[in-house]
């Protein structure tokens, strides 16, 4: 049976993810075939497609999905046809049916609507394990960050909060800082006021911590910002990737910290996992954090999904719908 997927066959710009039909694959020993309901759109993807980081062609993105458990694989145990699931660590998402380890695949109650879902496996663990494993914030830490009402920005603001941390992030638009302020930020300011506001707030001592998604434009504000023995958190690079710098800038700034993590290496087994998405449905569920989808698009229309990441016009999570 053929299904429509989208794919791209050498690095290329958004109008490069064209439609195209694939096999639905079957399920091999350990994994579940998903009948896909929302597929999560993130940056990585957009790395993947522009050749950052590098992937066999053809190639279909999408690792992040939500949806009904259609087949289940050899040796599978704890899943049931019918089952509502979500993951980030599933192949060629961009699709409607796809394949992925049972023992990455989260059940999803059903308090918590399936669209909703597609946004917590790998934005919500990533803001879960970057506030708790990263770089571990403590009550009364003040913390910078960034992109405030961006897919991570806005579930990270409110776990920060859940600790106790005052936060500190940016946006670029009035609509955007609305957002950032709502989902808890203490401040919310513009890229350039950034500096000032944390020698205002710390009273010139400077943050325990910055969690920075944005990279190249952002890095060497977010090294000045520390307090002695401070970590910066350097997880995405959506304004570009950060050069290599002199690691004795480090030193000169009372002996910091740098960490470059990815979520992969925070799920290393089934029990970090079900700790993770467990937290984060759970939180959803009980109302103790909301997620928000900024928009969504028909799958057929994943070059415009990318365009509007890139392009900064997006808020809160970017879900394909099948
Ligand atoms: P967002 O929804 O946060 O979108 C990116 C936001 O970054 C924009 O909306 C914009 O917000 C801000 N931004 C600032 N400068 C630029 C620029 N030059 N180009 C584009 N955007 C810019 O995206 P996600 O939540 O999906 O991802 C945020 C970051 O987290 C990314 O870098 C991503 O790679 C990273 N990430 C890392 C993971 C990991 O495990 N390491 C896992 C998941 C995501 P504004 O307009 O307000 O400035």
């Amino acid at each position: 049976m053929e299904q429509q997927a989208i794919a791209v066959n050498e690095p290329t710009d958004a109008n490069g993810l064209k439609l195209t039909q694939i096999p639905v694959p079957s399920p091999g020993a350990g994994q579940l075939l998903v009948k896909i309901a929302a597929t999560g759109v993130n940056f990585i993807e957009t790395y993947q497609r522009s050749g950052i980081y590098t992937v066999d062609y053809p190639f279909v993105p999408g690792s992040e999905f939500s949806g009904v458990v259609e087949q289940i694989g050899e040796g599978v145990q704890n899943f049931k046809i019918g089952d509502r699931v979500a993951t980030a660590s599933g192949e060629a998402g961009y699709s409607q049916y796809a394949l992925v380890d049972a023992a990455l695949t989260g059940k999803v109650p059903d308090a918590v609507d399936l669209h909703v879902a597609a946004a917590l496996p790998l934005q919500g663990m990533t803001a879960h394990y970057l506030v708790h494993s990263s770089y571990m914030v403590h009550n009364g830490d003040v913390i910078l960050t960034y992109a405030g009402a961006g897919g991570v920005g806005l579930i990270l603001t409110q776990l920060l909060k859940l600790k106790g941390a005052t936060v500190i992030t940016t946006a670029s638009t009035q609509e955007k800082k609305d957002l950032a302020k709502a989902a808890g930020a203490d401040y919310v300011v513009d890229y350039d006021q950034v500096a000032q506001t944390v020698d205002k707030v710390t009273g010139g001592k400077g943050v325990n911590a910055v969690y920075d998604g944005i990279g190249k434009d952002t890095f060497d504000t977010s090294l000045a910002a520390l307090r002695r023995r401070g970590t910066l958190v350097l997880f995405g690079g959506a304004s570009g990737q950060v050069p290599p710098f002199d690691i004795q800038r480090l030193n000169a700034g009372g002996s910091l910290t740098v960490t470059r993590p990815k979520l992969v290496d925070f799920l290393t087994s089934q029990q970090e996992m079900h700790w993770r998405f467990g937290d984060m449905v759970g939180w959803v569920a009980s109302g103790k954090i909301d997620v928000r989808i900024g928009a969504q698009y028909p799958l057929t229309e994943a070059a415009a999904a990318h365009t509007a990441l890139e392009s900064r016009s997006t808020t809160g999570k970017v879900i394909l719908l099948q």
